[in-house]
């Protein structure tokens, strides 16, 4: 027996007034899915939005995919695990950035803006890419 049906009662997220509250069933698209929905707080007519959907979406973890690492092997990390270790196998103190400085590979920075971060790259003679805790980003050198 389905408990889904025109005139039964379901959880939708409402647009009005940006809750997940009780609908009650306008229209199905099919025998399991709600079409229109009409909220009991605010009386309006809308789209079903299934409330766990928002939910999912926010939980999704920023992530590389097919970051290279040495051996060539590719793996799925997030930034913040990709730096966390990174930054725990360097013996290099951290050292303050500065935009004069020769970085190379390996080299620990201390950005006033972005934190600790780690040169993963040379991009060339001005250039280098640097993880940071959250992302990498392009910083000047050598200038
Ligand atoms: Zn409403």
């Amino acid at each position: 027996m389905s408990t889904i049906g025109v005139g039964k009662e379901i959880l939708s997220q409402c647009n009005k007034c940006k809750l997940i509250l009780a609908h009650i069933i306008v229209t199905m698209k099919d025998a399991t899915d709600p079409d229109k929905v009409m909220c009991k707080t605010c009386k309006g007519t809308h789209s079903y939005k299934d409330p766990s959907a928002k939910k999912k979406k926010a939980t999704i973890e920023k992530v590389i995919k097919n970051h290279k690492v040495a051996g060539g092997k590719k793996i799925t990390q997030s930034v913040a695990e990709i730096w966390t270790q990174a930054l725990n196998s360097s013996q290099a103190p951290a050292v303050a950035y500065s935009i004069r400085t020769n970085y190379k590979k390996g080299d620990v920075i201390a950005h006033p803006n972005f934190g600790d971060g780690i040169v993963e790259r040379l991009i060339d003679s001005n250039k280098i890419e640097v993880l940071f805790k959250d992302e990498y980003k392009t910083l000047l050198h050598n200038k």
